[in-house]
């Protein structure tokens, strides 16, 4: 059976080329990079290759950059590192943030939870209005996982900068698919998580501007100076690395194609099937995101019906399929609990083609008319299903 894969925004595969880039570092260029003989000049020198080609695919510089195990631990560093009092943040931050700040609650951090508006915007003014002599940090992501909207990062870090604090975003999702500068943005740090770009799972990167003090969560022997203790994972961080460099070279023709994709795929299913809205906002999207909500339709269900025909996508996020809780997102951006039951999120990656897009068309509407047809939500009378089938 055929098999296409729309939820990128879970993970991706890793790409070929960072596949071969990295294979040399498990067998022959396996030293620890702290050692001093040429087994480990060698590892070290590959680190320094990879941190440089990190650095530059962010615009910063190779001491600004440190090796982590994903973006959980970024962000978790970034967050428990800094000496915090007072943090602002959103309702619609991914997991590693919010539940990061609920522990920060519990041990002497206040935090506020801006709300979003229906399209899930922050707005810059209740940022402003938020802060107070005790805030220490603002953390915003760049762009959401679930609805794939892109946060006004750069006057968020404007008013960061003009009140004195420090200012991280979560990129994971945005890096590679919407354009960052560290500069303009004013961002102070940054987290990266490779397995979201086409890189290995369990390696990323925090981003930390030059001066900002922070101290590690992981100690020992003083790796990555002395934030990230932990022998490095060599051909992990060569893999993220190539991956990262990847995304930059990648940039227009991958936010082309998958924007052409994602278009093809609302437009598709707005012209097939009725009483379906688009989750989210318009226009401020990343280009690999469609989140559709269908009435009298139960989501868990049309996942795996579109399973069935080798379709993968994911209901709220990937971290929340395991909970029946309304996605925390969606009832940010003011969604009722029945409408969040009938949401779906496909994300786009950079192999997905348009006769995949043709094939996930040609069986959504019969899918969506099937279900409807036995659903309780339909009310009596009337005529709910897909036009088409
Ligand atoms: C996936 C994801 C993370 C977590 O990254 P891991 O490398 O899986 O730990 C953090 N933030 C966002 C927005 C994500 O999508």
């Amino acid at each position: 059976m055929k098999r296409i894969y729309l939820d990128h925004a879970a993970t991706t595969a890793v790409d070929r080329e960072v596949v071969q880039t990295m294979i040399p570092y498990f067998a022959e260029t396996f030293g620890n990079a702290s050692s001093l003989h040429s087994f480990g000049r060698d590892a070290m020198h590959a680190l320094g290759a990879a941190r440089q080609t990190v650095a530059d695919a962010l615009g910063a510089e190779t001491g600004e950059i440190f090796f982590t195990s994903g973006g959980t631990e970024s962000d978790n560093l970034a967050l428990k590192g800094v000496e915090t009092g007072h943090i602002i943040t959103s309702l619609i931050e991914h997991p590693a943030i919010l539940n990061t700040c609920r522990y920060l609650e519990n041990h002497g951090c206040d935090v506020t939870y801006l709300p979003v508006d229906s399209g899930g915007l922050v707005d810059p003014g209740n940022i402003e209005s938020a802060i107070r002599n005790d805030t220490k940090i603002i953390s915003i992501m760049h762009a959401n996982n679930e609805i794939g909207t892109i946060q006004p990062i750069a006057e968020i870090g404007t008013i960061a900068r003009d009140n004195g604090v420090l200012f991280h975003t979560d990129a994971v999702q945005s890096f590679g698919k919407t354009e960052t500068d560290l500069q303009k943005m004013n961002i102070d740090m940054l987290s990266l998580s490779s397995h979201k770009i086409y890189g290995p799972k369990g390696v990323g990167a925090l981003y930390v501007r030059d001066g900002t003090e922070i101290e590690p969560l992981m100690h020992g022997g003083g790796h990555e100076s002395g934030l990230r203790s932990g022998t490095e994972n060599v051909a992990g961080i060569v893999g993220f690395a190539k991956a990262a460099s990847l995304a930059i070279e990648r940039f227009e023709s991958d936010t082309r194609h998958l924007t052409n994709l994602r278009e093809m795929l609302i437009n598709g299913v707005m012209d097939t099937i009725d009483d379906v809205h688009l989750n989210g906002h318009p226009t401020k999207r990343l280009p690999n995101n469609v989140n559709l909500r269908f009435d009298f339709v139960e989501g868990e269900a049309m996942l795996l019906h579109l399973d069935l025909r080798g379709i993968a996508v994911s209901t709220g996020s990937a971290c929340s399929s395991a909970s029946k809780d309304p996605s925390h997102v969606l009832l940010a951006i003011g969604l009722a609990p029945e409408n969040i039951h009938g949401s779906i999120r496909f994300t786009l990656g950079r192999e997905n083609t348009s006769e995949d897009i043709e094939y996930v068309l040609g069986v959504l509407p019969e899918i969506v008319g099937k279900l409807r047809a036995i659903s309780p939500l339909v009310s009596k009378g009337s005529s709910r299903g897909s036009s088409s089938g």
